[in-house]
């Protein structure tokens, strides 16, 4: 079964081998990590695990390389504003995007380079830029590539550059979509600053050339997918392009995926609309980290996703009943034989979800089968006609349906209770859902030390005459069913 998959550089659904007959080369832009991961980046992250589960499923090998950008203009400000270490301050985000890796059940790739370990390749690429006359270096030190060197700059996004201004430049990692300028391969260090001494002078690298050079160093100088998540396209990628390409000659990259945007009620999520959540905020809100895997690969990659709140009850119910369907399987007894008619169905199931992932990976047609076939077998369960042999075939289709979806097994209680722990530590016990609260059993040891906790920070917070905090916790704990008493011996608190 060979993968069909939308290329954004030929504008086309072209199939996606191995070029070397062996194993599948692709590189993946991994996180920035100077915050919590969102949703919307877990929704590409999803996506590109979504194309290596059924890779891996249809018999591919893969040599997937995710980095980590852990240099960047907005990592040195807020290292900077925190007073440590760029190494420091990433560290923290670049743990927190793992352990949410992992609760999301988002398999690892092979090769989990960091920007920082391969500065020396870096320069080595600019250097051959300067020799090629593609890049150059302005009076403060800086290098940029000279966008004029590339002709097919554009040949990714099939953006009209004819107005583009010859020798503009820009400085930042991220910049308008409509300003094709020369761009930063290397910044001179500014005071203050973290810095690298080497031999193009002392600086840091631009975000772009980090991608190309550790693409290049496991990859080879030509491999068979680049993705990430649509704002990529111009000018990451394409800048990727330009700078890998002029220095070699070759294909960067054969295939390019692209995932779409997630808007959240029909709108661009952020901070300031509040509909901007981390993935760790809907997990303190009482929602399954499976249920948010589910809700987040069930629309396919190509088209915009919606995130709603509806959608993740309906994703919390489908995975019930996923659940309880295999449990119905593997505990009850069936009787020896085959029922052809089920035998049909699963094999009906099985065809139809390949074809649909095989098709441009349409996760929304692979899962209706496995639903259909779900509800068929129930139906024959109730009347006696389910068989022993068709429980076992019925089994195999749901393994490969989970090879690739993920949300069988029950693993939710650990990324909760880590989320929890996670809260705790941060200060943001207020913002976990009453009922969370209540399953999490407010009675034993750990729903004490968490109202404790938050009553202690109620108690620093009046110290600091932050009274609206203060008022603020007392409210949080009123709704989870907690009272305050202030007495002359300090707080007690008690259930309402
Ligand atoms: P960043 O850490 O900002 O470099 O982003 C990591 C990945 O998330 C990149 O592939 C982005 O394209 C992707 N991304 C960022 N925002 C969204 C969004 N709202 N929807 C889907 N993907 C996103
Ligand atoms: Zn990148």
């Amino acid at each position: 079964m060979t993968l069909r998959l939308f290329n954004t550089l030929t504008g086309q659904l072209d199939e996606l081998v191995p070029s070397d007959g062996k194993a599948l080369r692709m590189y993946a832009c991994g996180p920035t990590v100077y915050d919590f991961g969102h949703i919307g980046n877990f929704r590409t992250f999803l996506q590109i695990d979504v194309l290596r589960r059924f890779l891996k499923l249809t018999g591919t090998s893969l040599r997937h390389v995710m980095n980590i950008t852990d240099v960047d203009d907005r990592i040195l400000h807020h290292a900077a504003a925190a007073g440590i270490t760029i190494g420091e301050y990433s560290a923290t985000f670049e743990q927190a995007f793992f352990e949410d890796l992992e609760a999301l059940g988002i398999e690892r790739p092979e090769f989990i380079p960091q920007a920082t370990d391969h500065i020396p390749r870096m320069v080595e690429l600019i250097q051959k830029l300067a020799a090629a006359g593609a890049a150059y270096q302005t009076e403060d030190g800086s290098w940029y590539f000279r966008l004029a060197a590339f002709p097919e700059y554009g040949k990714l996004s099939k953006k009209d550059l004819s107005g583009m201004e010859d020798g503009a430049r820009v400085d930042l990692d991220e910049y308008e979509k409509d300003s094709a300028r020369d761009f930063a391969l290397w910044k001179a260090a500014k005071p203050g600053e973290t810095s690298w001494e080497t031999a193009i002078g002392r600086g840091r690298p631009g975000w772009h050339i980090e991608c190309s050079a550790m693409a290049m160093e496991y990859l080879g100088e030509s491999f068979d997918l680049h993705a990430g998540g649509e704002d990529l396209i111009f000018p990451h990628h394409e800048n990727e392009i330009a700078q890998s390409e002029s220095v070699t000659h070759k294909t960067f990259a054969r295939h390019w995926m692209h995932v779409r945007f997630l808007l959240v009620d029909g709108r661009k999520m952020s901070k300031s609309e509040g509909n901007f959540y981390t993935l760790r905020d809907l997990l303190l809100k009482g929602y399954k980290a499976s249920a948010i895997r589910l809700a987040l690969i069930s629309v396919p990659y190509r088209h915009q996703l919606n995130f709603t709140f509806d959608g993740l009850a309906e994703a919390t119910n489908a995975i019930d009943r996923l659940r309880t369907f295999k449990q119905r399987l593997t505990s009850g007894s069936f009787a020896e034989g085959e029922n052809p008619v089920l035998q049909a169905a699963a094999q009906q199931a099985q065809a139809d979800y390949l074809a649909a992932l095989s098709n441009d990976l349409n996760t929304a047609e692979a899962r209706a089968p496995i639903f259909d076939l779900i509800r068929a077998a129930n139906t024959a369960t109730d009347q006696g006609q389910l068989l022993g042999g068709d429980r076992d075939a019925i089994l195999t289709v749901l393994a490969s349906f989970d090879a690739v979806f993920g949300v069988m097994e029950d693993r939710d209680a650990e990324p909760t209770r880590r989320a929890l722990e996670w809260a705790e530590k941060a200060g943001r016990l207020g913002e976990v859902a009453p009922d969370l609260m209540v399953r999490q059993g407010l009675t034993d040891e750990a729903g004490i030390a968490m109202i404790e906790a938050l009553v202690a920070e109620r108690t620093l917070a009046k110290r600091q005459r932050n009274f609206a905090r203060a008022d603020q916790i007392r409210k949080e704990l009123a709704e989870k069913g907690v009272v305050l008493e202030d007495s002359k011996d300090g707080v007690r608190w008690k259930r309402k």
